[in-house]
């Protein structure tokens, strides 16, 4: 699927699966979310698809940074987070996420960047780094590769194994891939707007 289907997604999903209960977890989530729906994608340098997909990084970018700011100016609470870990631990994380995702960039398009291994060793980094942006980063993460094994070009899944996979259900590109990402949109607009309500009536 494409860049804004893919970020739409991954924010959704998160929002679902992880129900933030403060304005702290809203933030990791919605954080967590975006990065994850994005990062298998890492792999993808050029190819159809390829502006959309800049602009999805970029917008996923400017908007993390912008809740990261709002939430430490209003709580403090992810910055805490960042900085209580114990410092062997985070650095077990970013060692983790830096060789992950440095053998993802350099790998082929929907191979090892789209495999459950990537998965779990972002995951874990994640965890490792500041425990509240694993799970939403996590979630992100399962939900492109759901909407990618929807297509029909195949997955590495289990990856280093030479095993590929897809449902050949539809192209990335077509009609199928404009309404995920129409649906994914406004179930994450109406995921985060149940949130928004909830924080005001508990
Ligand atoms: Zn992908």
């Amino acid at each position: 699927m494409r860049g804004k289907t893919h970020l739409a997604a991954g924010l959704a999903a998160a929002l679902a699966v992880c129900a933030p209960q403060s304005l702290t977890e809203c933030a990791a989530v919605c954080i967590g979310g975006a990065v994850g729906g994005l990062l298998c994608d890492i792999d993808q340098h050029a190819g159809r698809g390829m502006q959309e997909m800049k602009s999805a990084r970029w917008f996923a970018a400017a908007g993390s940074l912008a809740v990261a700011a709002a939430e430490h100016l209003a709580v403090g609470g992810l910055w805490r987070s960042l900085t209580s870990q114990p410092p062997e631990r985070q650095l077990a994380g970013v060692a983790i996420l830096a060789l992950t995702l440095w053998k993802g960039f350099r790998s082929e398009h929907r191979t090892f960047a789209h495999s459950l291994l990537f998965v779990l060793l972002v995951s874990v980094g994640c965890g490792l780094v500041c425990p509240p942006f694993a799970a939403p980063v996590l979630a992100g993460l399962v939900s492109h590769m759901a909407l990618d094994l929807l297509n029909k070009k195949p997955l590495r899944l289990l990856w280093p194994l030479p095993v590929t996979l897809c449902l050949h259900l539809c192209a990335s590109d077509g009609a199928a891939n404009r309404w995920i990402g129409r649906v994914a949109a406004a179930a994450a607009a109406a995921l985060a707007a149940w949130r928004i309500l909830y924080f005001i009536h508990p």
